[in-house]
């Protein structure tokens, strides 16, 4: 019975269709916009090639990485790493992503706290994404209360998680545009362009945030129908 808790899908319903809705639209902006060519020509590359020795950040490598929208900055090896479509498209999407992708590199480099925080609960959001469930349905499954609420403490690790990768992206995002216009590197339709794929992609960790969120609160509700 409890493994179709029907709750869990009522509860998760909005959570699950905002998260379809971000995918669509990330999806669909990106197609649009890597389709639009940037006036200046410029492909992702190209971009990182101006913005990361003017930023400073000349120990950053620039590397190839498999796949479609899979770009990202590893702060422990100091590398970025662009996707094919975004490191050889002259396109207003490659711009965004490498520009965005670049923001976190400064985020890493001026020692952004919120990355920082981020980075450092990495290996309790590990642990915490089995620990929490383990421990929340064996408690549950066996009558063990305090083992469950345990478990949801667990769970709140990735709570946080969520919550502290908001600022991250938002900052990321805020970054890119501020770098794309002081470069040059995109004009004013451009930079709307390159708005619309970072918000679109925004929205995609707001959607996650609300399903960790969501699982919360369903934790806790069984829980509270259990002590009535
Ligand atoms: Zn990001």
């Amino acid at each position: 019975m409890f493994y179709f808790d029907p709750l869990y899908f009522i509860i998760m319903l909005p959570a699950l269709l905002l998260a379809f809705f971000a995918q669509m639209k990330v999806k669909s902006a990106y197609a649009t916009y890597t389709k639009v060519a940037n006036s200046r020509g410029l492909t992702g590359l190209d971009a990182a090639r101006v913005i990361l020795p003017n930023e400073g950040l000349t120990g950053v490598q620039v590397e190839g990485t498999p796949g479609e929208l899979t770009d990202h900055y590893d702060p422990r090896s100091k590398k970025l790493r662009l996707s094919a479509g975004v490191a050889q498209q002259p396109s207003v999407a490659a711009l965004a992503i490498v520009a965005h992708e670049i923001g976190h590199a400064l985020q890493d480099h001026h020692g952004y706290a919120p990355l920082k925080l981020r980075g450092a609960i990495v290996p309790a959001v590990t642990v915490s994404s089995w620990v929490a469930p383990a421990l929340f349905f064996i408690g549950f499954l066996f009558g063990f209360t305090q083992l469950a609420w345990l478990g949801v403490i667990f769970f709140g690790v990735s709570v946080v998680f969520s919550l502290i990768t908001l600022p991250v992206e938002f900052d990321a995002s805020r970054r890119a545009l501020k770098l794309l216009e002081t470069y040059q590197l995109a004009d004013g339709r451009e930079l709307q362009g390159a708005r619309s794929v970072l918000q679109a992609a925004a929205l995609t960790y707001v959607a996650a945030l609300a399903q960790t969120l969501l699982t919360l609160l369903y934790y806790v509700s069984i829980l509270g129908r259990r002590r009535e």
